[in-house]
């Protein structure tokens, strides 16, 4: 462990991208803080709370839908692109 790394006091990994609201995530990271305190209900879930991953995903995938894209689908194409064993 290096001097200056944070560990979040939930998943006890290293907090590096959000360091500096360390303090204002209760030494967490702000995910872990998100399901610790604010989530509502199954943490496999979209809660009511638009800074909710699962929320933001789930409007993602309704404006795609209505842009008449298939987010299946792509997701689909990301995949072979990046995991094709063609791919080198
Ligand atoms: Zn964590
Ligand atoms: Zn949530």
């Amino acid at each position: 462990m290096k001097d200056d790394e944070l560990l979040c006091v939930k998943c006890h990994k290293p907090v590096d991208v959000n360091r500096e609201y360390y303090d204002i995530f209760e030494k967490m990271h702000w995910i872990c803080f998100h399901f610790e305190y604010e989530h509502d209900g199954d943490p496999d879930k979209a809660c009511n709370d638009p800074s909710c991953p699962w929320w933001q995903i789930n409007t993602y995938k309704e404006a795609l839908i209505k842009l008449g894209k298939d987010p299946k689908k792509i997701i689909e194409t990301e995949i072979n692109k990046q995991f094709s064993p063609l791919k080198k």
